[in-house]
């Protein structure tokens, strides 16, 4: 099945910079995908339409074979069905603990208590950040961040977890580490999209691999038939 599928996506931000020109792209319920292009190619803004933050100039997106209709309601349930780990951890973590802030989305979800209790653990847990619970998140390391903004979603318990540059900023072995979570969560069955500089990642963990250059795919495929002639 496919969970998020684009057809001709079309983007033209409001000062006139056209960000997406006709965009195709498939995620399959139980793939990992990675998207990789340079900084500006469009990465950011392809991303924001998956959950219906942007709603395209042209094209339409489709989730679980549903074309998104901007109301509120199919936007609750695209919201609930796509969750986007930005690229700055600081913009998403902002409660006094690292437990009140995994628990923010499952709150506003309006689960009762004891059923947020239960996903705060089983993220954290996830994560490997159950011992952090009671510190304050802005005392983390990046990587750390990372980790807990990445179980603020799962907690959402969305079908695609959408990741903008999650190893942006970490040392080598921070990103790899941040890899390797990604590729755990997805042998679980988690559907994982993932834009990255970090090519030598990519072949290791990704089933397919788009690449994006100024608001078009260039290239797409399994990494073995993406990176064989580069
Ligand atoms: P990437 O994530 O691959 O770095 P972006 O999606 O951020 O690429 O940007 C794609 C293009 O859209 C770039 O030319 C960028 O400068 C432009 N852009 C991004 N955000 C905005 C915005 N809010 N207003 C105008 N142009 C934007
Ligand atoms: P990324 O590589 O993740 O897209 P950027 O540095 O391109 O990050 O963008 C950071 C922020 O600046 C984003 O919120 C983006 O929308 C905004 N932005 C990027 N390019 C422009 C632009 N040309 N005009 C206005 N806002 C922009």
């Amino acid at each position: 099945m496919n969970i998020i599928e684009t057809r001709d996506l079309h983007f033209q931000y409001p000062d006139g910079t056209k960000a997406l020109n006709g965009i195709n792209f498939i995620a399959k319920k139980g793939e990992m995908v990675a998207l990789l292009g340079p900084n500006g190619a469009g990465k950011s803004t392809l991303f924001l339409h998956f959950n219906g933050i942007l709603k395209p100039t042209k094209g339409e997106i489709l989730i679980k074979g549903k074309s998104i209709k901007y109301n509120s309601k199919d936007l609750i349930e695209v919201r609930k069905t796509v969750g986007i780990v930005f690229q700055n951890p600081d913009d998403q973590l902002f409660a006094p603990t690292v437990k009140q802030d995994v628990a923010f989305g499952p709150l506003n979800l309006g689960l009762d208590e004891g059923e947020v209790e239960r996903r705060v653990k089983e993220s954290l847990k996830a994560v490997g950040m159950e011992a952090f619970e009671n510190k304050p998140p802005h005392h983390l390391s990046g990587g750390q961040k990372k980790r807990v903004a990445i179980a603020g979603i799962l907690a959402m318990e969305p079908d695609v977890i959408v990741l903008d540059e999650p190893t942006a900023g970490l040392d080598p072995i921070g990103a790899s580490q941040i890899m390797k979570l990604l590729y755990e969560l997805n042998k679980k069955g988690m559907t994982i999209i993932v834009s990255t500089h970090d090519v030598d990642l990519v072949p290791i963990y990704a089933d397919r691999v788009y690449v994006m250059s100024k608001g078009q795919i260039i290239k797409s495929g399994t990494p073995k038939e993406v990176f064989e002639d580069v």
